[in-house]
C-alpha cells in the first residue's frame, strides 16, 4: 500500500487527513512533532509522499524538510500551512518542498495534491532514488547529469539547477522570480532577464526545434513551464 507520513502536531487535523488519506486507498503514518517525523521516515523507508505542518512545538516544518532533503531527493513533499503568507514560496523551495496546501482544505483537495504528487516522485524510492526521469529524459540528481535519450546533455551547473527545478515541477507554471529564487538564491540580487538568458541557452541544448519549443514553454508575461 502506498505511504504517506502526516506530520502536524494539532490531533483534529492530523485525525482528519489520517481519515481522508485511507478513504483515498493511502497508508497513513502519523508523527505529532518535527523529531518524530523523521524517526517515522527512517522507520519507514517506502514512504512516498510526506506533508509536514510547518508550526510544531520542536523544530519548524521548514528544518524537517530540509533534514528529509539532505537524504532524500525522490520523496514527495507538501508543506501545509495555516496562511498563504506562511508558506513564503521561496523558502519551500529552498528547503525543497514539492507543493503547499493552506488551511482549511477541503478532503478533496489534500488527495488530489497527494495523488500528482505520488504519481510524479513514484512509488520507487528504491535504488533509482536519485534518477528522475520524464519522456526522453533522465536527471541523476547524484552525479548531476542529463541524459536525453541515453545521450549526455553537456549543462553548466546554473543549467542543471533550472533543469532539476522543471523535473521537479512538471507541469506546473514557474514564474521568472520563482527560478530566479531557487536557482540564485533568494538574496540574489540580478536581473530576471538572466532567467531569460539561461533558458535560451538551456532550449538550444535541449529542444528538438529551437525555434518551436515543446519541452520549456513560455507562459506569457509570467515564466515558463516543463512538460515532457
Ligand atoms: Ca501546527
Amino acid at each position: 500500500m502506498k505511504k504517506v507520513l502526516i506530520l502536524e502536531d494539532e490531533v483534529s487535523i492530523r485525525s482528519f487527513v489520517v481519515i481522508n488519506l485511507k478513504r483515498a486507498g493511502y497508508e497513513a503514518i502519523e508523527a505529532g512533532t518535527g523529531m518524530e517525523a523523521l524517526e517515522q521516515l527512517k522507520n519507514n523507508p517506502d514512504v512516498g509522499v510526506a506533508i509536514l505542518d510547518i508550526m510544531l512545538p520542536d523544530i519548524d516544518g521548514f528544518e524537517v524538510c530540509r533534514n528529509i532533503r539532505a537524504t532524500d531527493k525522490q520523496i514527495g513533499i507538501i508543506m501545509l500551512t495555516a496562511r498563504a503568507q506562511e508558506m513564503d514560496k521561496v523558502t519551500g523551495l529552498m528547503t525543497g518542498a514539492d507543493d503547499y496546501i493552506t488551511k482549511p482544505f477541503s478532503p478533496a483537495e489534500l488527495t488530489a495534491r497527494i495523488d500528482a504528487l505520488y504519481r510524479r516522485v513514484g512509488n520507487d524510492t528504491g535504488k533509482d532514488a536519485e534518477e528522475i526521469q520524464q519522456g526522453p529524459f533522465v536527471l541523476n540528481t547524484r552525479n548531476r547529469t542529463l541524459d536525453k535519450a541515453g545521450r549526455r546533455v553537456k549543462l553548466t551547473q546554473v543549467e542543471y539547477a533550472i533543469m532539476k527545478l522543471f523535473m521537479q515541477n512538471p507541469g506546473r507554471a514557474l514564474s521568472r522570480e520563482d527560478i530566479l529564487a531557487a536557482v540564485w538564491g533568494r538574496d540574489y540580487d540580478g536581473e530576471l532577464k538572466i532567467v531569460d538568458v539561461n533558458i535560451r541557452r538551456l532550449r538550444i541544448k535541449i529542444e528538438d526545434d529551437t525555434a518551436n519549443p515543446t519541452y520549456i514553454t513560455s507562459v506569457w508575461g509570467f515564466g515558463y513551464k516543463w512538460g515532457a
